[in-house]
């Protein structure tokens, strides 16, 4: 039975709620309703002028009408007289075909007619940066090698608890936090769920970490790579696939404790990783995260090739452990939704075609890359629409619509990047 938000509003305070969806791009777009309207709201959806966001839309077209799932529920933590609600957005009666949360419940639908389901958990990273974002905004937090540093973490105890008493609050089963590898860097982990409900926390966390650091005179980014020097944002995400309750990539005999369902589906994931990079690395600055030189911590986080390992984290998919698997391509920018739905299809995709993945490398990445016979990812964000464009089982999987409306606005998106004209451009050319 779903949640009646009227009686819910009644019984839990709650004066206003923010209906809520993601466009193509990650932004966040919401209607704040006073509870006395939520009833008519919950029946018939909040209205938008869909060409008003990135959801390639025209004036002409009709509204754009946001249905709150009522199971997604949040009171905001730091001001529960807000309920936010994931909703769908529909047209002409119908889900609107190219909304992110829209193309996942398609992948999900998917799985799910073959008895599947998908669980994930997702590694948020973010800097907290002074509001300006010119600068990591402690500025005692300097050291080379910073990861896992204590001091810098509990001078931001009162950013960091303030969030994870959040996350504990709504009962996502928050269990650590810590400084990761960038000065000003950090990563907060909770449990993993259904793809669905950690896309819609993905998403609601973004949120909050900007809000809480603003509130704190902070601001909270997880653009991949702020810094050039810096270790960039990942979005590490640990896949399995369950059944009636039970881990179907889970074979404790086999190697590496994962099953040939897991191999299939993990082959489908590296086949279609060119294209995936699409919309887990969306953005220009993504391929500065990827590909990167060397930072100033000496470690490297994030891949450069198809490849992947047992417990080792120099590739782009690691086993940490028996029954799931970790794709470390995926960066902060990356649209809560529209990853979960690339991983789900490609995955999907290796399922009906039993793609066999190949042999784990037992290679440093880093430092042994070129020993290995494996494909590089893209470049850039060009080479990954490209490839995105050419991979006909995601086109097929996450249906045209999305497809041609998603590689519509990045190819725009791209064409402004590339009309720009950039500093380093200006400085190695200007005597030629
Ligand atoms: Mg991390």
């Amino acid at each position: 039975m779903t949640l009646d938000l009227v009686a819910a509003a009644e019984e839990r305070g709650i004066r206003y709620f923010l209906i809520s969806f993601l466009d193509l791009f990650g932004v966040m777009r919401a209607k704040l309703v006073p509870a006395s309207a939520i009833g008519a709201m919950a029946r018939s959806g909040a209205g938008f002028a869909g060409f008003a966001t990135w959801l390639d839309m025209t004036p002409a077209d009709p509204d754009v009408l946001a249905m709150p799932d009522a199971a997604s529920l949040v009171q905001l933590p730091w001001k529960p007289e807000v309920g936010w609600l994931a909703a769908d957005p529909w047209m002409a009666g119908a889900p609107l075909a190219q909304a992110p949360r829209n193309v996942l419940r398609r992948q999900v639908a998917a799985a799910a007619a073959q008895g599947l389901e998908m669980r994930t958990g997702v590694e948020c990273e973010f800097f907290l940066l002074a509001p300006d974002a010119l600068a990591v905004a402690d500025p005692a937090d300097r050291a080379a090698k910073p990861c896992y540093d204590q001091a810098a973490l509990m001078r931001r105890y009162d950013v960091i608890a303030e969030l994870c008493d959040a996350m504990q609050s709504l009962g996502w089963g928050a269990y650590q936090n810590d400084h990761e590898d960038a000065n000003g860097q950090f990563e907060m982990n909770w449990a993993y769920a259904d793809a669905l409900t950690t896309a819609d926390r993905h998403a609601f966390f973004k949120y909050m970490a900007k809000a809480i650091a603003e509130k704190h005179g902070l601001r909270a980014t997880f653009m991949p790579k702020p810094f050039v020097g810096l270790t960039g944002s990942g979005c590490h995400a640990h896949v399995s696939l369950w059944q009636d309750g039970r881990n179907l990539f889970e074979d404790v005999g086999a190697e590496l404790g994962i099953s040939g369902l897991c191999r299939r589906f993990l082959g489908g994931v590296l086949a279609h990783a060119e294209g995936l990079c699409a919309l887990t690395n969306p953005t220009v600055n993504s391929y500065k995260r990827l590909n990167a030189a060397g930072t100033s911590s000496g470690a490297t986080w994030a891949p450069n090739a198809i490849s992947w390992a047992g417990n080792n984290r120099t590739h782009m998919v690691r086993i940490p452990e028996a029954g799931r698997f970790e794709f470390r391509l995926a960066d902060g920018a990356a649209n809560p939704y529209l990853m979960q739905a690339g991983l789900l299809a490609a995955g999907l995709a290796g399922l009906a075609s039993k793609a066999d993945p190949g042999p784990p490398l037992a290679l440093n990445m880093v430092t042994e890359g070129h020993l290995a016979d494996a494909r590089r990812l893209p470049l850039n964000l060009l080479d990954a629409l490209r490839a995105f464009e050419a991979s006909g089982p995601l086109r097929a999987a996450l249906g045209e619509e999305f497809v041609q409306a998603y590689l519509k606005l990045k190819q725009q998106d791209w064409a402004a990047y590339a009309r720009a004209l950039s500093a380093w451009e200006v400085e190695t050319t200007l005597d030629v």
